[in-house]
């Protein structure tokens, strides 16, 4: 049997154009197909365009910090104009270069949706036509999601919208209390919108260490943002040009905007999967083995789409390893053990490894060092935020088990601990690594503030 094409991937973002990449480096035919633009989420609407709003957002305070330092900064205006449509150029220009790739790999692109027929056929939805492939990778990745029962003439944005808002709210109001909603209103705060953040639970960042979520909830509340717990959307309404959203105790919220943050799902709608026999589980997320095969042995999936590890290395990693496995015949899987993450809150969140919690719960003992302080930079600038660093430590080897930070730079610092983490290095170790002096950084080398694990 022979095919049009040895691999065909659905969906060109960050996960598919590597897997593209590295399959055309390996010498096979292959096409790929995007119904948006190439890119995909983390390029085109969200790790990209998010981070340089965070930098936007926090260059306001840094202007406020910079007159303790002897600058004057007066008149000072921001323009979401500006800022939105520079964000648009740089993605533009990025689109270019993922394009690039495709070309200059002899990748064939099709602009449009494709979906699946058989176990290597795939439908182009908009030249009408059917291609094989001997494989198939499914790398379509997630989308927002919203309360459809609560909102179902979509008042509310999701972060999709955000990159493309005519005009910078003066209020906003956010449900969620997760990554996006976390940072977006730490991102709208800092331009200056009025925000209210409203989260069903009690504890932001749930998966977190909880005394990082502290932090965070303090940091949000300090930097004027409103938060309001254990509370859920009941209606969202327009009136009189302003939007409402009734709260299940019956308080009403008034708005310019009102944003969904509360998780994305598997973009695997009306994909052909069920006619193919691949399975999905409840949330529609496609079933993989630990070489990324679904059900159909023809056909694979990464990334957002089999709704693992929701992070763009990760699915880089996996279109890596599955091109190496599939396309060059040499085995590899990725190792999903101590991924960093990061929350770019003001200030960031950079955690890696396990929480205290979950190392307790994991059966171990544990002695918890921490650091608190204000970093030196903030002294002049005449800000009391605070730096909060945190050792995980197993009693039993001395291996420090994870690694959480809050403050400025804390994503930059725990790239670099997530090796360490990861080498399984002892605090001993960490301890026995010179200082860098001064840094905020150099805290995780001299931690001597001592306590047990507590749950
Ligand atoms: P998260 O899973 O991080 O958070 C979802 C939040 O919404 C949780 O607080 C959850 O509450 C709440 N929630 C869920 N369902 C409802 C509901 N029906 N009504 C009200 N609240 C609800 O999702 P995000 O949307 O923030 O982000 C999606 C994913 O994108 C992340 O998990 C992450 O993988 C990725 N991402 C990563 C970023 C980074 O690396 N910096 C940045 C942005 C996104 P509860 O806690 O009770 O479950």
């Amino acid at each position: 049997m022979t095919y049009d094409y040895d691999l065909f991937v659905i969906g060109a973002g960050s996960g598919g154009v590597r897997a593209a990449r590295l399959s055309a480096q390996a010498g096979k035919k292959v096409a790929i197909a995007e119904q948006s633009r190439v890119g995909g989420t983390c390029v085109i609407r969200g790790c990209v365009p998010k981070k340089l709003m965070v930098y936007a957002s926090e260059l306001g305070d840094a202007i406020g910090h910079a007159r303790g330092y002897g600058w004057s900064a007066e008149n000072v205006t921001f323009s979401w104009d500006t800022l939105r449509d520079r964000i648009a150029a740089e993605v533009d220009r990025l689109n270019g270069i993922y394009n690039g790739i495709l070309a200059r790999n002899n990748v064939e692109l099709f602009d449009h949706r494709a979906v699946l027929k058989d176990a290597h056929t795939i439908h182009i939805a908009g030249e009408n036509r059917d291609v094989t492939a001997e494989k198939i990778l499914i790398a379509v990745g997630g989308t927002p999601s919203r309360d459809e029962s609560v909102d179902p003439d979509h008042i509310g944005l999701v972060s999709d919208d955000i990159f493309s808002l005519p005009e910078q709210p003066k209020r906003l109001i956010i449900a969620g209390g997760g990554y996006i909603a976390i940072e977006f209103a730490h991102i709208f705060a800092g331009l200056g919108t009025e925000v209210t953040l409203v989260y069903r639970g009690e504890r932001l960042l749930r998966a977190f260490d909880p005394e990082i979520s502290e932090r965070v909830e303090r940091d949000l509340k300090a930097r004027g943002i409103r938060y309001i717990s254990n509370a859920v959307f009941t209606d969202i309404s327009v009136k009189n040009g302003e939007k409402c959203v009734e709260l299940i105790n019956g308080d009403v919220l008034h708005a310019d905007e009102i944003m969904w943050a509360i998780g994305r799902r598997p973009l695997t709608d009306s994909l052909g999967l069920e006619r193919c026999g691949i399975e999905v589980d409840k949330v529609g997320a496609i079933l993989v083995n630990e070489d990324y095969q679904t059900t159909i042995p023809s056909v694979f999936a990464i990334g957002d789409v089999t709704n693992r590890v929701n992070l763009t290395p990760v699915a880089i990693r996996e279109g890596a390893a599955f091109a190496s496995t599939q396309m060059s015949g040499v085995p590899k899987r990725m190792d999903y053990h101590f991924i960093p993450k990061a929350v770019f809150s003001q200030p960031p969140v950079g955690t890696v490894g396990p929480s205290e919690t979950e190392c307790i719960e994991a059966g171990h003992e544990v002695d918890v060092y921490t650091a608190d302080f204000r970093p030196m930079k903030n002294v002049l600038a005449e800000s009391d935020e605070r730096m909060f660093m945190k050792l995980v430590v197993d009693r039993a080897n001395d291996r420090v088990l994870g690694c959480h930070l809050v403050g400025e730079d804390a994503p930059e610092m725990i790239q670099i601990a997530a090796i360490a983490v990861k080498a399984g290095l002892t605090k001993a170790q960490f301890d026995e690594t010179c200082a860098l002096h001064p840094t905020a950084a150099e805290e995780l080398v001299t931690m001597t503030n001592k306590r047990s694990g507590r749950i």
